[in-house]
């Protein structure tokens, strides 16, 4: 259910503008406005989903959909071999600041362990 509030609602609506590299049913990725890396792409359920932690059983396919288009981004931005990362960032302790679920896909530079 799209929510009119939810600026990824909007973007996975249409109704607001951003560089879409991929589009299905269940799954919508863009480029970050901000971007943390030379590649920073979002992924996201085309349904609101507030957080990691607001999934439940019935989620777990869609949450695996999300890996693989990160995936199959990644490969077509041609980060494969060199590597990139997969964040999901729960809750305010980790930063998270908007409430519909998203996989940020970061990559073309060496990313630093452990994650401030
Ligand atoms: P979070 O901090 O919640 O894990 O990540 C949210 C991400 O969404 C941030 O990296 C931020 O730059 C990005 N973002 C916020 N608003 C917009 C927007 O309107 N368009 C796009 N493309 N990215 C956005
Ligand atoms: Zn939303």
């Amino acid at each position: 259910m799209e929510q009119d509030d939810c600026v990824f609602c909007r973007i996975a609506a249409g109704s607001t503008d951003a560089a879409i590299l991929h589009r299905d049913a269940g799954a919508v990725a863009f480029r970050d406005i901000a971007p943390k890396a030379p590649v920073h792409v979002l992924v996201i359920p085309t349904r609101h989903i507030p957080s990691v932690d607001a999934t439940g059983p019935a989620d777990e396919a869609t949450l695996g959909h999300l890996i693989a288009v990160a995936r199959d981004i990644a490969r077509s931005e041609e980060l494969a071999d060199d590597g990139y990362r997969l964040v999901m960032n729960n809750g305010a302790a980790a930063g998270q600041s908007v409430d519909h679920l998203h996989l940020h896909l970061l990559g073309g530079r060496e990313l630093g362990w452990p994650p401030g």
